[in-house]
């Protein structure tokens, strides 16, 4: 049995069990439980807050967990990464208020933050981001509503999470710089048995089947047999196109898989290339 830490409810859930559910493994949730075991994998989740998990995890409480970087980095920031996951991503930033712009845009970004004083709920990177670029400035921990800092006088600037810039806008600031990009990670701890070791890797290969699907589509159309050359170099498929003759003599069905954000240019191009009824489908998995 591998113990998977996912965050209780929050930003990181939704999307945490969705994967899970890609992977083909089923569970049940009550809102009140803390626990929950799967019923077609050896896996039982425990449901936490996210800033615990990393301790949970290296603790052996949990074997595996799935939590942001940036809350990884500020808590263990020597633990092993299974896989990135590239959802709930956003970036931990600096911001300044609007109206010092112009004297930080004059000098640079280190110059201004020396002797200043910086509100934050990720000390200890942003300490190592200060002491990397050997700005002495004064970290103040606070655990929640950082943005308002400045505006009531306790700190000159800010490190937080950032994802659009809306709530920085809304309080006068501005994001000056990014210290860490961030996205979910699965961890695991290290001292996983032989048979949670090959749980573990069976899950990331299904993760891995999940990743590739995403943003692909499995693409299917029609063309006469003259125009199939043309076509194929429009199309780089897994491996190569398949072509498949049609019961109407002198066409055939090309059926391959593209990028979704590649999509609509090639669709053009497939048209004006001679192809007719094209279908566009969801792809689930792609297995390597
Ligand atoms: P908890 O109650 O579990 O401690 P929390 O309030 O600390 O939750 P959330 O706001 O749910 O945390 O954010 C969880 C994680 O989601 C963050 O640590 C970060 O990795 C990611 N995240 C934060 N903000 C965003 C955002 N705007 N878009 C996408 N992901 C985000
Ligand atoms: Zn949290």
């Amino acid at each position: 049995m591998l113990r998977l830490a996912i965050q209780k409810s929050g930003r990181l859930s939704e999307d945490s069990l969705q994967l899970i559910r890609e992977c083909g493994i089923s569970f049940n949730r009550s809102d009140n439980k803390l626990t929950s075991k799967a019923f077609n994998y050896p896996v039982e989740f425990l449901f936490l807050r996210d800033d615990d998990i990393p301790g949970y995890v290296a603790d052996g409480v949990a074997d595996i967990g799935i939590v942001g970087l940036n809350v990884l980095q500020e808590k263990s920031p020597n633990a092993d990464i299974a896989i990135r996951l590239g959802f709930s991503k956003c970036r931990l930033s600096l911001a300044a208020p609007k109206d010092k712009i112009a004297e930080i845009q004059s000098s640079s970004l280190q110059s201004w933050l020396n002797g200043k004083s910086i509100a934050t709920s990720y000390p200890n990177i942003l300490n190592t981001y200060l002491a990397a670029n050997q700005i002495k400035a004064s970290v103040h921990e606070i655990s929640g509503s950082v943005e308002i800092a400045p505006n009531i006088g306790l700190t000159d600037a800010i490190c937080d999470l950032v994802s659009s810039g809306s709530t920085l806008l809304s309080n006068g600031l501005v994001e000056v710089g990014s210290i860490l990009e961030s996205e979910a990670v699965l961890i695991s701890q290290p001292k996983l048995s032989v048979s949670q070791k090959d749980t573990l890797n069976e899950l990331i290969f299904r993760i891995k089947s999940v990743q590739r699907a995403q943003n692909t589509k499995y693409i299917m159309l029609n063309a006469p047999n003259a125009q199939i050359p043309n076509i194929i170099k429009l199309l780089p498929g897994v491996k190569s196109p398949s072509i498949v003759p049609l019961g109407q003599e002198g066409w055939s069905s090309v059926h391959s898989v593209i990028k979704e954000n590649t999509f609509w240019e090639i669709i053009q191009k497939l048209k004006e290339a001679g192809a007719e009824g094209i279908l566009v489908l969801p792809i689930e998995k792609i297995i390597e």
